[in-house]
């Protein structure tokens, strides 16, 4: 009896690996193409972590005419959870990010080198177990969980390296016979590699992300199929990147530590190892300790959570490749028309360490992003949000389309767009007092400034009332605030005032616009004046203006 005996005993039924090396050709790709892939489990939860790692292996591929997949790693039946797979692909669609092969939804696919969820690759994990343990490279282990447990104890207690390795590991030296003796009499078992390492020795492997390092040599043999037929992580990696040829292994830092292992695997099975790249994780800066950006604890870890809020995608993207990337700020300085898919990411030009998250950015990011919308687009994205999040608002918008589309094309398609718009949940308050309904629920104070005495105040509303006419242009409307400034003993240009302010101990005509705006909008800061007036019309300047008035 020899080793082939016991792997036609355990499976029986498996093919030759040949059927599945012929199966999956080499992709027919042209020199350079990276082929990368995103490999969730299906939790349905999607990490700001996890998109980042879609958002590189993507365009990767893309930049380089190569093919980015998606694989459902669900061999840990525990973690999975009903429609997991949909909430995945609808993150992916939703950022565009949609695969070029892989699942599109809980049972269907796409591509060649399927199938692309792992409990569907049983066989194919199978035969390439058979494979090993007919080389005698792989053997099933009979040890309990009560032997395993024993063994963790006592090297714990003589300060040991722990694990199943070297003369820990029991079932790796019983002989063919012994070992078809156990399987006939029904014990239980699991295989495991057989590791040919030797931790005295070290391999040298370049990350291209973390550069060269190196490491021992593993020496643990690792589970490679568990009890109930499905394999490890480890063992599914090694077969999977190898059978649908992926070039670059995008993933976490935490697997980074498993990278001997995984190059040993490769070896073992006679296969090319991909080349990897290991991203470190996003942190959270947390008093004076970073962490990693955790779901439990930070609403901002979800992906869901951008939509929620009405943070564009697209902002949400290029804030991952400004932080990926660090030469990408300076590249949309310079390229502020151009869409993200005209940048060169580098992976080797990542950091090494875990960016911090910065919420403050990436909300300044989204400004810029929507400071290039046209009004249409700020619409659509608003209406899409606010059907979701604020009805209310949806209902305000759409009262009066003509009306709504000159509200949000103020400052818009200029040299200076307007940037106090972060996510679609601030249209509310930068639109406030362009809307009736809006304007009279938010009973804000008014911010006035260097005038706040209110007889000048009423002063500047009444004589202002007096001359303003709808049909002026730019230059004569604001002549007319002159007129009233100078009219009422205020500087007629800024300039004047800056070269003599004695002369004008009530200030200048910008004090004065100052009071029209707050009166109006009750804010200090807003857009240009004339732009709003000309669109909430007399009726409502002269309302506003006359409560104010009359108090
Ligand atoms: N399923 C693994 C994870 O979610 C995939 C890691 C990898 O990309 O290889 O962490």
């Amino acid at each position: 009896m020899d080793y082939k005996d016991l792997a036609d005993k355990i499976f029986p039924n498996a093919k030759d690996i040949s059927y599945y090396e012929e199966k999956y050709p080499e992709r027919n790709l042209k020199e350079g193409a990276i082929v990368t892939r995103f490999a969730p489990s299906p939790t349905g939860f999607v990490h700001i972590g996890g998109l980042y790692q879609a958002t590189l292996a993507k365009k990767l591929a893309k930049q380089t005419g190569g093919v980015f997949f998606l694989r459902i790693e669900d061999t840990d039946q525990k973690r999975e959870v009903e429609n997991g797979i949909t909430g995945i692909i609808d993150a992916l669609n939703d950022f565009g990010l949609t695969p070029d092969e892989g699942m599109q939804n809980e049972t269907e696919e796409k591509g060649n080198y399927g199938p692309y969820k792992q409990s569907l690759r049983k066989e194919i994990y199978q035969a390439y177990a058979k494979y090993l343990l007919a080389q005698g490279k792989a053997y099933p282990c009979f040890c309990t969980p009560e032997d395993l447990e024993e063994m963790r104890q006592k090297q714990e207690a003589a300060k040991i390296r722990p694990g199943y390795y070297g003369v820990w590991a029991k079932c790796r030296n019983l002989s063919v016979e012994e070992m078809m003796e156990k399987i006939e009499k029904g014990e239980e078992y699991i295989i495991r590699l057989k590791s040919p390492g030797n931790p005295e020795k070290k391999i040298k492997h370049h990350d291209v992300i973390k550069g060269n390092i190196d490491f021992p040599e593993n020496d643990q043999d690792i589970v490679i199929i568990k009890s109930d037929g499905l394999p490890t992580y480890h063992f599914a990696h090694a077969v999977d990147d190898h059978l649908m040829h992926t070039t670059h292994v995008i993933r976490g830092d935490e697997w980074a530590a498993s990278v001997p292992l995984h190059l040993q695997l490769f070896q073992v099975l006679g296969f090319k190892p991909p080349k990897y790249a290991h991203i470190a994780p996003i942190m959270k800066q947390e008093g004076d300790t970073k962490r990693k950006l955790s779901k439990r604890k930070d609403p901002e870890a979800a992906v869901s959570y951008y939509s929620e809020i009405g943070v564009p995608k697209e902002a949400v993207l290029e804030y991952l490749l400004n932080i990926a990337n660090s030469n990408f700020e300076i590249w949309r300085k310079q390229n502020k028309d151009k869409s993200v898919e005209e940048f060169d990411l580098q992976l080797n030009k990542m950091g090494v360490s875990g960016a911090l998250f910065d919420m403050v950015k990436l909300l300044d990011i989204s400004k810029n992003v929507i400071s290039r919308y046209d009004a249409q687009t700020v619409y659509n994205e608003t209406k899409k949000w606010a059907s979701k999040y604020d009805t209310e608002l949806e209902k305000i918008l759409d009262k009066d389309l003509t009306y709504t589309m000159k509200v949000l094309g103020m400052e818009r398609g200029n040299v200076k767009p307007r940037k106090d718009i972060a996510k679609w949940s601030d249209i509310r308050y930068q639109t406030a007092y362009m809307f009736e309904e809006l304007y009279e629920q938010a009973q804000e104070e008014y911010e006035y400034q260097t005038i706040t005495d209110k007889k000048e105040i009423q002063a500047i509303l009444e004589n202002y009332l007096t001359v303003y006419d709808e049909q002026d242009d730019k230059q004569t409307w604001f002549d007319k605030i002159k007129d009233v400034a100078e009219k009422l003993g205020y500087a007629r240009e800024v300039k004047e005032y800056k070269l003599n302010p004695d002369k004008y101990p009530k200030g200048h005509v910008g004090d004065v616009s100052t009071v029209l705006r707050v009166s109006l909008t009750r804010r200090a800061n807003t857009p240009d004046l004339y732009e709003i007036m000309k669109i909430l019309g007399k009726d409502v300047i002269q309302k506003r203006y006359q409560e104010i008035l009359s108090k």
